[in-house]
């Protein structure tokens, strides 16, 4: 297992999101004076992003991807907020303050958020509504800057 940083590491934080939340805390964490180093773990490759739009502005094309973003992709480089885009936690290992990826690198981390967000809930509700369709979208790219779409998964 790979590791980044030592035992004695201090002064770390890392964000286990790159949702919404898991911004606004890597964000806030600056703006109250935070100096350490902020690492954004995000499982989805496009950078923090609105979601609300997706089912209104963005899918009626009143709305530029572009507009999305909660911030430019410069804002995080000038913040010193490291995007670790489509890199997932598989586990958090408390005791050792380390959250270990799924590519098996263990981080070292000395304050920890976890901004995963929650997914759809099915209802368990008698027909018609168990047999309507619950359509969501996420926001999709091939690569942080690259072209995307909103993708639609009906369930
Ligand atoms: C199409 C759509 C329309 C919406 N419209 C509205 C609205 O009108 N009003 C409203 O109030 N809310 C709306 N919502 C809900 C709102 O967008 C969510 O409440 C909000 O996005 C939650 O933000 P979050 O950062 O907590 O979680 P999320 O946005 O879910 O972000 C969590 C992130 O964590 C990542 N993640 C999860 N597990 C891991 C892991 N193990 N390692 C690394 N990363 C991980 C996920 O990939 C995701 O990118 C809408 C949502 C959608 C999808």
């Amino acid at each position: 297992m790979a590791a980044s940083g030592g035992a004695g590491l201090a002064n770390r934080a890392v964000i286990v999101g790159a949702g919404e939340a898991g911004a606004q805390g890597a964000i806030s964490l600056r703006q109250a004076g935070f100096k350490g180093e902020i690492i954004m773990l995000g499982a989805e490759t496009a950078p923090p992003y609105q979601r609300p739009p997706l089912s209104k502005a963005y899918l009626k094309g009143e709305l530029t991807q572009e507009r999305l973003y909660l911030r430019p992709a410069a804002f995080y480089e000038k913040q010193d907020i490291t995007l670790r885009l489509g890199e997932r936690a598989r586990h958090i290992d408390r005791a050792g303050q380390k959250v270990v990826t799924e590519k098996e690198e263990a981080i070292s981390n000395d304050r920890l958020l976890l901004a995963t967000g929650a997914p759809p809930r099915h209802l368990h509700a008698p027909a018609p509504i168990s047999t309507a369709s619950t359509i969501y979208a996420r926001f999709r790219t091939r690569t942080p800057c690259g072209r995307s779409s909103p993708a639609k998964d009906a369930s």
